[in-house]
């Protein structure tokens, strides 16, 4: 089982976020990785004890970005202006960007660009030290947990273009396990903590039934 993805994914769509080393919130990532290695999920997105709730859901939005930087890094070829004209989720969700500040009127537009202007704008959330403080003694902000939301409600949308759109090429890529291993690793982190409403999870809610039913406390 390998929760790390190997050489084959090591295109990213966006460039990798680092947490610095020598910081706390490293070694809670690197503690992550561990509880992740010992495949327990349910258990290993709980907060760990005497950590900060923020501070940990911090980390894992840093790692889920990483890991969907990765996973849509190796479709590019595939999700193009051609191939995906509406950023979809089946046929039943379609998506309009708006971030809310530089663009209120949502904008219709491809599923590349769409995804594009999603992680340019996770990006710019996660290296912004006032909204992620990653030096020791400076605080989360008061209202980083909303915010947390709206980033990982936005990622999921990848997640739900991929599974929808792709998941053929996925398994051609030979990226199934990694994709649904990072995805079921996502939905328990959210349940967890309560963190997407049941609304949006929607587009996939078959799936993210399959998926925490078939063993509701291992990871496979
Ligand atoms: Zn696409």
């Amino acid at each position: 089982m390998s929760f790390l993805f190997g050489a084959k994914s090591s295109k990213t769509f966006k460039p990798k976020k680092n947490i610095p080393e020598g910081t706390h919130q490293h070694d809670l990532m690197k503690y992550a990785a561990a509880t992740l290695g010992s495949g327990n999920l349910r258990l290993a997105v709980q907060l760990p004890e005497g950590e900060d709730l923020n501070e940990w859901i911090a980390v894992n939005t840093v790692d889920f970005f990483n890991q969907i930087n990765m996973l849509f890094g190796t479709l590019t070829d595939y999700c193009t202006q051609e191939s995906c004209p509406i950023m979809s989720a089946g046929p039943k969700y379609e998506y309009h960007w708006a971030d809310g500040k530089s663009i209120k009127k949502p904008i219709k537009c491809s599923a590349p660009k769409y995804v594009d202007f999603l992680m340019s704008w996770v990006q710019s959330q996660l290296d912004d030290e006032t909204m992620f403080p990653s030096k020791i003694g400076i605080p989360f902000p008061r209202d980083f947990q909303a915010g947390a939301k709206v980033i990982l409600k936005r990622l999921f949308r990848v997640y739900a273009h991929i599974y929808h759109q792709h998941f053929e090429q996925v398994v051609t890529l030979g990226e199934e396990a990694h994709l649904n291993t990072s995805f079921k690793h996502f939905i328990f982190f959210v349940q967890e903590f309560n963190l997407i409403d049941k609304r949006e999870l929607a587009p996939l809610a078959d799936l993210i039934e399959r998926l925490t039913s078939r063993d509701k406390d291992t990871s496979r």
